[in-house]
């Protein structure tokens, strides 16, 4: 028998308290639809990030990647996991035998070096990132040239949000 009060009260909103701790959520109806060319920040050559969640507390950050044509993610080392989602074009790294498409997701586990090369096809290719830690760039011996994590990526993305006019507090948006 069809219990009518819990139907009903599957659809009531929740009206009970929220912790004044809880922080506000991020919400990008479409990040395609709603294009904005100033949201991409330039990162290297052919290549721009979108910043979605800029993590201080945890050390994360989630981003698209963006190549426009063909494009290369140096060799860089991850201390900490990735998780990866490509949503348009083709990409691959040199040291594994796969290659990534639409609908790929891909984890990085710790302690993984590669070096990420972005296919021509004639497309935007645009992955999503849930970026821990650092990258720590190296050579392809394994020694350390650089490194990015999220107080890197909030640097360069205030900088760029500011050259386009859009305020340097723009990033604001982004961190939680
Ligand atoms: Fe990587």
């Amino acid at each position: 028998m069809l219990d009518k009060t819990k139907t009903n009260d599957a659809m009531k909103p929740y009206q009970g308290p929220i912790s004044p701790f809880a922080l506000q959520e991020i919400f990008i109806q479409d990040s395609f639809a709603d294009d904005d060319e100033r949201l991409w920040a330039p990162l290297g050559e052919n290549r721009w990030s979108r910043p979605l969640c800029l993590n201080v507390s945890q050390g994360y950050w989630v981003h698209l990647n963006r190549f426009r044509g063909s494009g290369v993610i140096s060799c860089h080392r991850h201390p900490a996991p990735v998780h990866g989602f490509v949503i348009q074009g083709k990409w691959r790294y040199l040291e594994h035998d796969w290659v990534a498409g639409p609908g790929s997701y891909i984890f990085e586990p710790p302690g993984d070096v590669h070096t990420l090369v972005a296919e021509d096809t004639g497309e935007d290719t645009i992955t999503l990132f849930h970026m821990t830690g650092a990258l720590i760039n190296c050579d392809s011996e394994g020694n350390t040239t650089g490194y990015a994590d999220v107080f890197t990526r909030i640097e360069a993305y205030t900088e760029h949000f500011e050259n386009v006019g859009l305020g340097a507090d723009y990033v604001k948006n982004f961190i939680r």
